[in-house]
């Protein structure tokens, strides 16, 4: 299996990851190794890294330079390739990072790199920045990632590969270079539909992303002008789309033999979009080993010692006694609140029922929606019982609606002042996101449905028995039991179309808080722990990618 992605986040000094994308495939292949999936996984290295954040006391967000010491990370490999971007030759080399699974099994990720003094200063630089440009940019990363990752596996010596998996369309150009194979070995120069179908036997593909504008899109004047005129190509039957665009999503729906949606709602909105094709879904999960707490860890390893070797034993943490997991839990809270001491200069105490929100911060994730009505909450944690709040999340950098966001959580912060402590933590990141799941007493999840596609954050908090209070979107349709896995926002009915309203969901959201969520939280504690319990029970025993690694294997990668 070649596992094509065009981020990758491994370890918090690799910085070439943005957010969900990236995470999941980190994730995926530790779950690979462990499960000893014969797997090379290709992605950009990303010299300057992705950005550090800086918040200013106004809100505002600030972008950071975040470039990384590759060669302290990563081993280059000598083998080199080179592609034609624009006409121009570029030449590339690979960066390795193995990733050992619990056996010792590794799984190498290679990190092409343009930054070589053969190319010319504009090519050197198509590697060093994730997301970092315009769509001339883009495409030239794309044929980097999608055509250079194919022929550096084969430098590197992988002759055979069985399968192509393509994370998500910025990959889908490995499919012109399989064919150009298929078209040289029958002796062509010109690509054919039957090498497509030859090609198509041979890849996989997964869409992440439930609204049209997400899909990555070229004008064909702009394709033809990177990847050459090639007329074969481009006419092959239904690649294009709308005759004007180079479509990444339909070039990798056209080019494989197995298609997946990464949540079961996810699956029937992409066949709505995409109809016609063969769609399936696959849920995401979370790689148990790295998500779970030092605490959760070893309350685990105590009570269900197989758990990372076999994440369904998880299961039987319905027979762990509440005070242990109470204890564990406290123990991540004090460690999330000295860091929100040290970071933020928030003092927020420990018996306090405390409401995590960490995501990207733009508009459609709503992560301002518990503010709507900032008196209403004031007077719910006066009266009901007190809570307090622990942002993080990074807006992209041209997202001005996401950095909005992020100051209207700021302005909300000074207003809610005399009753509520809330703390922005800058620069979210994997090891921030670790403690914050793991350290909250319940996530909290506002996307506008059906806009995420699954979210995996809630499964990290669900593994260290936080449970979630979502609307019902993505993963959480699956993993909701209302009052036994935590608690749904908004009307689950209306949840499954199209226009939410917002002070519809805000209202519902404080009904829910004051009514039942803070008196189970201060009033019934051995009722919230078994909510606690089963959280881990159900949902962290599902979803996590040992689950979803076996899933590919048996419906998709059809290994033999
Ligand atoms: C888990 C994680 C994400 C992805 O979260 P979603 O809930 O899937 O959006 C993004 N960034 C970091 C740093 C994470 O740890």
């Amino acid at each position: 299996m070649a596992y094509f992605s065009m981020e990758i986040g491994l370890e918090e000094g690799i910085h070439t990851y943005s957010g969900g994308l990236g995470v999941l495939a980190g994730d995926t292949i530790r779950s690979a190794a462990d499960f000893r999936v014969p797997m090379a996984a290709v992605t950009l290295l990303y010299r300057k890294g992705h950005f550090r954040q800086e918040i200013g006391d106004d809100g505002w967000q600030r972008e950071v330079a975040a470039a990384w010491p590759v060669e302290e990370h990563l081993e280059e490999m000598g083998a080199r390739t080179a592609v034609e971007v624009e006409g121009r030759t570029v030449h590339l080399r690979a960066w390795k990072r193995e990733v050992t699974g619990i056996d010792g099994f590794a799984v190498p990720v290679y990190f092409i790199d343009s930054d070589l003094s053969e190319n010319s200063d504009w090519d050197r630089t198509l590697t060093h920045h994730l997301y970092g440009g315009d769509d001339h940019y883009r495409l030239s990363q794309e044929v980097i990632l999608g055509i250079g990752g194919v022929r550096i596996l084969r430098e590197l010596g992988y002759g055979d590969v069985k399968s192509f998996h393509m994370n998500e369309g910025h990959a889908a150009l490995l499919t012109l270079e399989i064919l150009d194979e298929a078209a040289r070995a029958a002796g062509r120069r010109e690509v054919t539909e039957e090498d497509k179908r030859a090609v198509q036997d041979r890849c996989v593909f997964t869409t992440h992303t439930p609204v049209p504008a997400g899909h990555d899109k070229f004008p064909i004047g702009l394709a033809r002008k990177v990847i050459g005129d090639r007329d074969d190509f481009f006419g092959l039957g239904g690649v294009l789309y709308e005759g004007n665009l180079l479509n990444m999503t339909y070039l990798g729906l056209n080019m494989s033999r197995y298609i997946n949606g990464v949540a079961k709602k996810h699956g029937e909105i992409s066949r709505l979009l995409f109809a016609g094709y063969c769609i399936d879904a696959i849920t995401n999960g979370v790689h148990v080993g790295r998500w779970v707490s030092p605490p959760f860890a070893e309350l685990f390893d105590r009570h269900v010692p197989m758990w990372r070797r076999d994440n369904f034993s998880l299961r039987y943490a319905l027979s762990i006694p509440r005070e242990e997991v109470w204890s564990a839990h406290t123990e991540a809270k004090r460690r999330l609140l000295g860091y929100v001491r040290e970071e933020a200069g928030v003092e927020m105490e420990e018996e306090i029922l405390t409401i995590g929100f960490a995501r990207r911060a733009t508009p459609y994730k709503r992560g301002d929606l518990i503010f709507r009505d900032g008196e209403r909450l004031a007077r719910i944690s006066r009266g009901a019982g007190e809570i307090q709040l622990v942002y993080a999340g990074k807006a992209h950098p041209r997202d001005q609606g996401g950095k909005e966001l992020i100051r209207r959580i700021f302005q909300a912060k000074d207003a809610l002042r005399d009753d509520i402590k809330i703390a922005y933590l800058e620069d979210y990141s994997m090891t921030l996101g670790g403690m914050i799941t793991s350290g909250v007493d319940l996530w909290l999840n506002t996307p506008e449905p059906p806009m995420e596609a699954s979210g995996t954050s809630g499964m990290k908090a669900a593994l260290n028995g936080v449970p979630s209070f979502s609307v019902l979107d993505g993963w959480w349709v699956e993993g909701h039991i209302e009052g036994l896995t935590g608690w749904s926002i908004g009307d689950p009915v209306r949840g499954k179309g199209e226009g939410r309203d917002n002070s519809r969901d805000a209202a519902s959201l404080y009904e829910k808080l004051e009514g039942v969520i803070i008196p189970l939280f201060y009033q019934d504690r051995e009722g919230w722990t078994d909510v606690m319990i089963h959280s881990v029970a159900i949902n962290g025993s599902f979803f996590n990618t040992q689950r979803m690694m076996q899933e590919y294997v048996l419906n998709a990668y059809y290994l033999r």
